[in-house]
């Protein structure tokens, strides 16, 4: 299937409507870049939010990518100046947490750019935020959490996130969820977009890179597997815990609600399934 038929149809399958207003997280690398791409061609409301990270010349290099896309594109560009909303580049802000806590870079810049985007695509009145996850990344994670002997870590994966109903928490989609990466990389080159190729300097997870060499020699179909097995697992999981649960965590259909309890963190306000959230629980240690 080619690649637009295979975005159609995750579309399809959340049922984006066209009405709806979509920011794309555009990181400007291939995988965002080329969702905003798409969304646009196929008729989407969309914007583009950038988190310039401070991270010297890639982080302007990126800005300049998501610049020169979203001109192309005619759509509207929001920037977040990390430096200067925060206090300091994702550099220095990391290494402050890690001298307190044992914890990767990626996880690190995951719980903060999510918490901004959150955050700041809400204030925006968006009622989506679109990013660039493709079947490579989804694959790799749920392995990673299998490994980790945690596969309910994966229970909010799939191409629209799960836990939607609350009213501060912006649903995240996933156009790219069924789009192996390399086909990606080969569109972006074929439509000569304005991507930066490189990798993040600061992407030094090495157990991910691990999990990635081995995901690199599976065929298109092996990745597929390892996806749909992840959802046959997760329904068994969720069914699981259902059973155990009494009567009131049934919705009024009856029916488990299977939503994920949303709280707010005591200490921002923001989503969060504990007290105080992920973000705040790393800028406490700091
Ligand atoms: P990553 O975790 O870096 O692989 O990024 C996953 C997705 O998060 C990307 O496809 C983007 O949609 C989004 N993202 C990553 N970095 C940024 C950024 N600096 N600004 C906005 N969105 C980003
Ligand atoms: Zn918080």
């Amino acid at each position: 299937m080619q690649i637009e038929q295979k975005i159609k149809q995750t579309l399809g399958k959340i049922k984006l409507s066209k009405k709806e207003r979509i920011i794309v997280a555009l990181s400007g690398g291939k995988d965002s870049t080329v969702t905003a791409y798409f969304l646009k061609k196929l008729g989407y409301n969309i914007g583009g939010f950038h988190i310039d990270l401070g991270l010297g010349e890639y982080s302007d290099r990126c800005l300049k990518a998501v610049e020169d896309l979203c001109k192309q594109l005619e759509i509207k560009l929001n920037v977040y100046d990390f430096k200067k909303e925060m206090g300091s580049g994702m550099c220095y802000l990391r290494g402050a947490i890690q001298s307190k806590q044992s914890l990767k870079n990626c996880a690190i810049c995951g719980v903060i750019k999510k918490w901004i985007l959150n955050k700041e695509v809400r204030k925006l009145k968006a009622d989506k935020i679109a990013t660039g996850h493709n079947l490579d990344d989804e694959a790799q994670t749920f392995l990673i959490n299998i490994f980790k002997g945690s596969p309910e870590l994966s229970s909010n994966s799939g191409p629209i996130s799960k836990n939607t109903m609350d009213k501060k928490f912006v649903p995240r989609i996933k156009p790219l969820f069924y789009v192996p990466e390399e086909e990606i990389r080969k569109y972006s080159k074929k439509k000569k977009l304005p991507v930066v190729y490189e990798k993040c300097p600061c992407a030094l997870d090495s157990y991910r890179l691990q999990v990635r060499k081995f995901t690199e020699g599976l065929s298109d179909e092996k990745k597929m597997n390892i996806i749909n097995n992840m959802d046959k697992m997760l329904a068994n999981i969720q069914r699981n815990k259902d059973s155990s649960k009494d009567d009131s965590s049934k919705d009024d259909s009856g029916e488990p609600s299977g939503e994920p309890k949303v709280n707010y963190c005591e200490l921002c306000g923001e989503p969060s399934r504990k007290e105080v959230c992920k973000m705040c629980q790393l800028m406490r240690i700091k």
